[in-house]
């Protein structure tokens, strides 16, 4: 299980979830639209998830259905070559 970050974070990307995560597991690079959980490093707290202005955050089994894609993307997303944090 995992947490992902849906639609709602696209060009708002206002870092309050990244102030929360106790273990930087929320990642960008410069030129990023939105930003990204990294499925091996999240621990599940859920500590993201409330505080997300966009309501942006979902619990893996309960993103909406017409934003299933953004499992796919928070997955593949390239780690290695970006850092925790808001680095837009
Ligand atoms: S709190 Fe929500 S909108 Fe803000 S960066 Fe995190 S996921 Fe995106
Ligand atoms: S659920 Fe916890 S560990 Fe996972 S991204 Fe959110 S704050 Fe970080």
């Amino acid at each position: 299980m995992t947490y992902i970050i849906g639609k709602g974070c696209v060009d708002i990307l206002d870092g309050s979830c990244v102030d929360v995560c106790p273990v930087d597991c929320i990642y960008s690079k410069p030129g990023d639209k939105q930003l990204f959980i990294n499925p091996d490093e999240c621990i599940d707290c859920a500590a993201c998830e409330p505080v997300c202005p966009e309501n942006a955050i979902f619990v893996e089994e309960d993103v909406p259905e017409d934003q299933s894609e953004f499992i796919k993307l928070n997955y593949d997303y390239d780690y290695d070559e970006s850092e925790p944090g808001k680095n837009v």
